[in-house]
């Protein structure tokens, strides 16, 4: 049972409602459950909340307390409906509209709208989702991100990387740490890379043993009641190629400049262009082969997008990672990614963990 003050959502279900009530719909369909988590408190896996000017949130007969309990704690306003036996979550949502349903075709299957129509939907309409209201965090939502992000720091220090150990004893030990520094687990599949597995961005940790001379690429963070955070940090053990001893300080360099870029009204591209504008002048570019950054909340990738391209437009209270990474087969890899949260004239960082340059090989003495 967690103990915490819920996060209170009070507020954001009418608000959620006034975006979309110029869409002629009677009401929308909410079937994304972080989506629902953030308009209800609920937290459970299923259930449809039915977005009128009356908010209800229906779940199955699991869930008919546990609705409840987490509506109310949390000051939501949604009545919580029980689909009684025979009719599912969906049969009883749709009844409840009398209307235009409204949908957010960027979370809701296509096989979702069947089985409305099936339920007697007449007219189903595609509105705007509710990921965009998610991206600015509310006081609440941040402190536990900000926590999420600290116990991360805690962890870090407290765990040792050492030849011999495995990538997944290292893992173990940060997860195990984030727990007993409060958190609730990890807020995403941690991330161990070392030696020539760092060159993979998205690496799971093996039973590889951690060698001298690895660079060693560590993404974690950890989650807060259902906020989380993100961070990525890489070491050498021992002296490192110089290769990468020299890409760390690019990839420093850049980062620098994608955090020094952050704040209000810039788009997510002026973040990009900031990070790739300094590889580009080491002549590195081409390696960087993922995007600058992303939203982080209750989803650990969410708006906005810090990417080549993206128009989303950075606002105070948005919470956004800077990872510049360089990778290359052949040597190997090196990301730093940093958390932030877009204050009204820049940025501020929520990860604090020290950025230790791995050591050069040292010249050969004779
Ligand atoms: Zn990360
Ligand atoms: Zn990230």
């Amino acid at each position: 049972m967690n103990v915490r003050v819920p996060v209170r959502v009070a507020g954001r279900a009418s608000r959620a409602w006034e975006s979309v009530a110029g869409s002629g719909v009677a009401a929308v369909l909410v079937v994304d459950p972080l989506d629902i988590r953030w308009l209800t408190g609920f937290t459970g896996s299923a259930g449809v909340v039915v977005l009128g000017p009356l908010p209800v949130l229906v779940v199955d007969g699991r869930y008919g307390e546990q609705a409840a309990e987490e509506t109310s704690a949390s000051g939501c306003a949604a009545a919580v409906v029980v689909a009684q036996h025979g009719s599912t979550v969906d049969d009883e949502a749709v009844r409840l509209v009398g209307g235009a349903v409204g949908f957010d075709p960027a979370v809701t299957t296509v096989a979702r709208t069947a089985r409305w129509r099936a339920a007697g939907a007449r007219s189903l309409v595609e509105v705007g989702g509710f990921a965009a209201m998610r991206m600015v965090k509310e006081p609440d939502e941040l402190a536990r991100i900000e926590r999420a992000a600290a116990i991360t720091d805690r962890a870090l220090a407290l765990t040792e990387v050492r030849p011999g150990a495995t990538e997944e004893d290292v893992r173990n030990r940060l997860e195990e740490s984030m727990r007993r520094e409060g958190a609730d687990g990890p807020g995403y599949g941690t991330i161990v890379a070392s030696g020539p597995n760092s060159a993979l961005p998205h690496h799971r940790p093996t039973s590889r043993d951690i060698r001298l001379g690895d660079a060693v690429v560590i993404d974690a963070g950890a989650e807060v009641d259902g906020y989380r955070s993100d961070m990525t940090r890489t070491t050498g053990v021992g002296a490192v190629d110089p290769i990468l001893a020299s890409w760390w300080e690019i990839v420093a360099e850049a980062q620098e400049a994608g955090v020094a870029a952050v704040r209000p009204g810039a788009t997510g591209d002026d973040v990009d262009r900031a990070v790739r504008l300094v590889l580009d002048r080491h002549g590195v570019g081409e390696w960087f082969v993922h995007g600058t950054g992303h939203g982080v909340g209750l989803a650990i990738h969410e708006g906005p997008w810090l990417r080549r391209g993206s128009i989303d437009v950075l606002e105070e209270g948005m919470v956004v990672t800077v990872e510049p990474g360089l990778y290359r087969r052949d040597v190997g890899g090196v990301r730093i990614e940093d958390l932030l949260v877009v204050t009204r004239t820049a940025s501020r960082h929520l990860t604090h963990s020290p950025k230790d340059a791995p050591c050069p090989q040292s010249a050969p003495t004779t």
